[in-house]
């Protein structure tokens, strides 16, 4: 089957052919960890899962590259503010180290609560300060960057295509900009690739310092990925992907000094990006104070899973709104999903009286019309209709349904095959009543089984029946 995949660079869906044959080379922005991730922040993680489950089930072998933002993200993309984790540690009262070892540990638990597959490289910023010196050596030698106010620059203007990744316009950028301008630049959209020290704008307070040719300081944002890719995936690779934000600034500059590393060898085959989640009044971002995240889905009682599940109803290039109106629905919907998954399996185990050739290939057409829409962008939307259909389809034996669906979960990642009921706790009394009635009705003694059931039903719980198996709710 044909992947067909949006490519932001050439703003077109088009089939995807990976640069070496069966293999895949996959690079994302992760986070900055100066704070927890928000779910918004999570929603794009979702959207990179379903992307590396999808290539894996495409037959190729696929690298993961993740990086970790530890130093250098400065409050506005365009090289303004303070550094965030700098802020962090002075908000916090802590060490830089400590803030990124502590939001990292948590945004890595929300990872797996959110079930997220595990990447092959996870990387830190920190630990390649030596590759980012290297980078910022060559596109020296290359002849684009300059020296001012002791930071080092990239100079856009020497690399012609700069504006064709994002369509820009520079001087419709320049006025809209509300941040202030950094005088030590000489176009507008020029970015550092190392600050030094005793630049009294970018703090001699900070703590993160390193050696440089150019003097004691710390790397620009934008370098990592540059450098950190490279390192992992080599000078080319096919797969790059971030939020919608990254297009115009990070994304634009990571290209730009990547091809003017290596004298205009195309970098990234395909640009994928994942639009936001959004509050009523806009974005939801990390800055803005109180800001939702996985921890507070949990304490509201639901389960990560229904956030994922919440994430995988939208197209990951639509906005979605986040709402807890929404969450609530996305829950009732996810709930009855595992319910009729529970009843499949045990069917399953009991009744395989319509496992017959019709049944298998009516389910074998559900699972080409699902994966069909998976190839096809990740249209996951819509083979989430395609899995309700096929679940409420009577000609397709139990058995062969659960088969077919532990196919979709490999994409889905919702965890099928761990759903079960939720054990009650169950007085003693309507254990033994249990006990009592299973026998009954061994017996076929339908008189005695009835008076049990109305026994239990007193004390508050109903009993529904499956085979010989008895099913307990609470009223
Ligand atoms: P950050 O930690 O801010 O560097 O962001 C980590 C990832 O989350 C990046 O790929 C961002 O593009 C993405 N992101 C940030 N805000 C949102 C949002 N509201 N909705 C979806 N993705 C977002
Ligand atoms: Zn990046």
């Amino acid at each position: 089957m044909e992947l067909i995949l949006y490519n932001t660079k050439t703003k077109k869906k088009e089939k995807f052919e990976p640069i070496n044959k069966n293999e895949v080379g996959f690079y994302s922005c992760g986070p900055t960890v100066y704070n927890y991730a928000h779910l918004g922040n999570m929603r794009t993680y979702i959207f990179n899962d379903i992307l590396y489950r999808t290539l894996v089930s495409a037959g190729y072998r696929v690298k993961h590259v993740i990086n970790i933002t530890d130093v250098g993200h400065l409050t506005d993309d365009g090289d303004q503010g303070d550094d965030k984790m700098e802020e962090g540690a002075k908000r916090e009262g802590k060490t830089v180290e400590e803030i990124a070892q502590y939001y990292t540990d948590e945004f890595k638990k929300d990872w797996n609560k959110l079930n997220l597959h595990k990447p092959q490289v996870w990387c830190k910023a920190t630990e390649h300060i030596n590759e980012m010196q290297k980078m910022i050596g060559k596109l020296e030698r290359n002849g684009f960057t300059y020296q001012s106010g002791g930071n080092v620059y990239f100079d856009t203007s020497k690399f012609k295509d700069y504006t064709k990744f994002a369509k820009l316009k520079l001087e419709n950028l320049e006025s809209s900009s509300r941040v202030e301008q950094d005088d030590n630049k000489r176009n507008f959209s020029d970015f550092v690739l190392w600050f030094t020290l005793g630049n009294s704008k970018f703090g001699s307070s900070h703590s993160m310092k390193w050696d440089s040719p150019w003097g004691i300081g710390y790397p620009g944002w934008h370098i990592e990925c540059s450098a950190m890719s490279m390192k992992y995936l080599g000078e080319q690779f096919d797969i790059h992907t971030g939020g919608i934000d990254h297009i115009n600034v990070h994304h634009t500059n990571e290209i730009a000094q990547s091809e003017a590393s290596t004298n205009k060898k195309p970098w990234v085959k395909y640009w994928l990006h994942g639009n936001f989640l959004v509050l009523k009044d806009g974005k939801m971002s990390k800055s803005s104070g109180d800001f939702l995240r996985v921890d507070l889905l949990e304490k509201k009682g639901y389960d990560p899973l229904v956030f994922r599940y919440f994430c995988l109803n939208t197209h990951y290039r639509k906005e979605l709104s986040f709402s807890w109106d929404a969450i609530e629905n996305s829950k009732l919907g996810f709930e009855k999903l595992k319910t009729k998954i529970i009843e499949i399996k045990k069917m399953n185990n009991q009744y395989n009286d319509k496992n017959n050739n019709q049944s298998i290939e009516k389910s074998k057409e559900y699972e080409n019309l699902f994966f069909e829409s998976v190839f096809d962008d990740l249209n996951v939307p819509k083979s989430l209709g395609i899995m309700w259909n096929l679940i409420n389809d009577k000609e397709i034996s139990d058995d062969n349904k659960f088969k077919t669906l532990l196919k979709f979960d490999e994409i889905l990642g919702l965890r099928f095959n761990e759903m079960k009921e939720e054990i009650l706790d169950l007085p003693v009394e309507v254990i033994d009543l249990l006990e009592k009635r299973k026998k009954s009705r061994m017996e076929k003694n339908w008189e005695e089984s009835d008076k049990y059931r109305d026994e239990i039903k007193e004390l508050g719980f109903l009993v529904k029946d499956n085979g010989l198996d008895q099913l307990v709710d609470k009223i």
